[in-house]
């Protein structure tokens, strides 16, 4: 039989108030609600052009100034106008309460890091810092001239924000702690994420094997939500979040 909405929300507290070790994964989902679209799915910004075109490493190096004219700079205006949300900060206060270890993030907006998480993964980079694409060199953004696109380096190759795009490698460094991480956690939420894109979507499976609880937070189903998540929650990041921290907190204080 399936369960309820609650049954299931009281399921995943009760595993989050006992966790000591949680991991939490987090994907574009969990910032919609701070107004930044995801790629995949409906959202204003991308509806007219495909960021999936130019998210690849090809489409840089072959169109420079393209890719920055609609991938980097629609996603620079987009993150300045972009602030935490209950997701966020209700991941930071699983860390508080000592339920939640360390934020693995497939997103580049910094906004675990604003929201006050400690320990955050970059695992596809962060947008916060230009990478030039020669010398490797890296420049904050107030460094650089934007009146041409793309920028250049003094070595006179040209800079890109430092995320990893499709067709890149991630840091073997950052993959093998994550991939630690998943091995060990007793808990893992997944909150936003369409679990396509390797091999971050791997790591609920390595957790899973190795016996944690799979707690799910997406309003749609998953590639993980019917074999691999031991709890779904069917729900916006935001409001299921502050609904499961408001219960654990509870059930850790009982
Ligand atoms: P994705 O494939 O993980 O898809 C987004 C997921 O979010 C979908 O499963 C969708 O159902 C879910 N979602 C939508 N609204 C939600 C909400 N309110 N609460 C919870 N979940 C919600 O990610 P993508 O958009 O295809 O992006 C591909 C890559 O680009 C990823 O690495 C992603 O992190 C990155 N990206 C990052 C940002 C960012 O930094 N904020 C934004 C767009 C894309
Ligand atoms: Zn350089």
């Amino acid at each position: 039989m399936k369960k309820s909405v609650s049954a299931l929300l009281e399921q995943a507290a009760t595993a989050c108030a006992q966790a000591r070790k949680g991991v939490a994964l987090t994907g574009a989902g969990i910032s919609v609600e701070s107004g930044i679209p995801p790629f995949r799915g409906k959202g204003g910004l991308w509806e007219k052009i495909d960021p999936m075109k130019y998210a690849h490493i090809d489409a840089l190096e072959n169109n420079p100034a393209e890719v920055w004219q609609v991938l980097f700079m629609g996603i620079t205006e987009v993150l300045q106008r972009a602030a935490p949300n209950a997701g966020h900060t209700g991941l930071f206060r699983l860390e508080q309460m000592g339920v939640l270890q360390t934020i693995i993030t497939q997103n580049v907006d910094g906004l675990h890091q604003r929201a006050g998480s400690g320990d955050v993964i970059e695992f596809h980079g962060t947008h916060a810092v230009l990478r030039c694409m020669g010398c490797h060199r890296r420049y904050d953004w107030q460094e650089v001239s934007l009146a041409t696109v793309p920028p250049l380096c003094a070595c006179g190759a040209f800079l890109r924000p430092d995320v990893v795009m499709f067709g890149e490698p991630i840091d073997i460094k950052l993959l093998q702690r994550s991939q630690r991480l998943a091995a060990g956690c007793d808990v893992m939420l997944v909150v936003g994420t369409s679990a396509t894109v390797q091999p971050a979507a791997y790591l609920p499976v390595i957790a899973k094997r190795n016996g944690a609880c799979i707690i799910e937070i997406n309003p749609e189903p998953t590639e993980l939500t019917h074999h691999i998540s031991d709890v779904p929650l069917l729900g916006a990041a935001g409001t299921v979040m502050e609904r499961l921290v408001a219960r654990v907190a509870q059930l850790r204080q009982a």
